[in-house]
């Protein structure tokens, strides 16, 4: 199956029926499996057979569309989390721990940043935090014995930045540490961050793979490339024996597969974050348009910011598919099909005339949420950083005029006509 082309895969990826068996990828509905007799069972337990037992641990349905996630990534292995949010958080404990420390970019999802700063610094994990920019000798400078793994976003979320892939991988490899890169925004279809030395993917699949926003989700896929062994006493939970499996040592037991198999053995069996197998299926069915989906908002996306930008009650526009931004040529060279919908842009007369814009909005709508089908808009220093003046604001990187543009996949023209009414009402 991996060898058909990326939009075969995004529809018939995944899930493969034999003869009478169901067409349409099956709920599994059941938080058990039986078995013939204990001894089977006790196998299961110990990883000395592959099955499913415990749908906290495994479950057919998850296991199909994580399979189709791992081919259009082009991985190994892959799961799925409950959200994005455990996604990250899995990613990244799966690897360090108290007293490690590891490195992240400053371009993240809020959540994610408030995740891998404030969050695992009291689990003992310390955080250097990196401006995307960086140059390489300073960002090498900054590793340190301790240092488990770099995170950044393929396209961050809010702030668009492009990530520059071939500085963060070499620095990361000279080092004996592997990247992590969440690619939410450009999904499988637009970006492939594997093909760029990239080693372990995560997504957000409540946004574009999902794509109708009814199923928070979320996934890790690896790889495969990461050599484990070669770099042993920086990774010793995936090198050395895990006692709480009977000493069974991750890399030797499972090769490739060894980081999974241990997120799924270890994190999930005891912090429990398991997708819904009802949200599996429907995360499937978005998967099945994704690549239709993903054309339709770019294109969408790109009309729309050439709109904006020659509209003289606009101040600014940031899209980085768009001739002249400032990510534009590395957007090029790292996802030339395309980038994704979101773009962000101020209207002249600052945060008091974006909110009088946005209140007027008729068909695109004011929702705390990114990446699906509909159209609609976010003004952060109204809602995520309402708290904050203008001044912190601008420390934060969010211009108090910055108004988040999720462009859906509806007729642009109709986009359009309803900014257009909406700026000069
Ligand atoms: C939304 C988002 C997340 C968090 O995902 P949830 O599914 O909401 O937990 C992580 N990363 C990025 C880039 C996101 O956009």
């Amino acid at each position: 199956m991996s060898d058909y082309s990326l939009d075969t895969l995004c529809v018939q990826g995944g899930y493969e029926c034999h003869d009478g068996e169901p067409r349409v990828l099956p709920i599994y509905q059941s938080t058990t499996f039986k078995y013939d007799t204990s001894d089977e069972m006790g196998k299961l337990f110990d990883l000395e057979r592959e099955g499913y037992f415990y749908t906290r641990l495994q479950n057919p349905t998850n296991d199909w569309v994580a399979k189709k996630i791992c081919q259009l990534e082009g991985g190994v292995a892959a799961m799925l989390t409950s959200s994005g949010q455990a996604a990250n958080f899995f990613a990244v404990f799966n690897i360090a721990g108290a007293g490690d420390h590891i490195i992240i970019s400053s371009a993240l999802y809020g959540g994610t940043f408030n995740l891998l700063t404030a969050t695992v610094e009291r689990m003992g994990i310390e955080t250097t935090v990196v401006d995307p920019e960086i140059s390489e000798d300073e960002l090498n400078s900054l590793i340190k014995p301790n240092t488990k793994c770099i995170v950044a976003e393929s396209i961050s979320n809010p702030s668009l930045v492009i990530l520059d892939f071939d500085k963060f991988v070499k620095v990361a490899h000279n080092n004996g540490i592997p990247v992590i890169v969440d690619n939410t925004f450009p999904t499988p279809v637009n970006c492939r961050p594997f093909d760029f030395g990239v080693d372990i993917v995560t997504h957000s699949t409540t946004k574009y793979m999902d794509g109708h926003a009814v199923a928070v989700g979320g996934a890790i896929v690896d790889s495969g490339n990461f050599d484990w062994d070669a770099h042993a006493d920086k990774f010793p939970g995936l090198t050395t024996p895990d006692e709480t499996y009977h000493g069974i040592t991750y890399t030797k037991k499972f090769g490739k597969g060894a980081y999974i198999t241990k997120a799924t053995a270890q994190l999930m069996r005891d912090l429990g974050s398991i997708q819904s197998p009802q949200n599996a299926f429907l995360l499937n069915l978005g998967l099945e348009t994704l690549h239709l989906r993903m054309k339709r908002h770019c294109d969408n996306a790109l009309a729309l910011a050439k709109y904006l930008k020659s509209n003289d009650k606009v101040a600014w526009v940031n899209y980085p598919g768009l001739e002249g931004d400032k990510y534009y040529e590395r957007a090029k060279k790292y996802m030339p099909n395309g980038t994704c919908g979101v773009l962000t842009f101020g209207i002249k007369g600052g945060r008091d005339a974006s909110i009088k814009f946005m209140d007027n909005l008729k068909l695109i709508a004011i929702v705390t949420h990114v990446a699906d089908a509909r159209s609609c808009v976010l003004h952060p220093a109204s809602h995520t950083h309402r708290q904050m003046s203008d001044e912190q604001l601008l420390a934060a990187g969010v211009q108090p005029d910055l108004i988040r543009f999720s462009v859906g996949i509806e007729d642009p023209k109709d986009l359009i006509a309803d900014i257009e009414q909406a700026l000069n009402n």
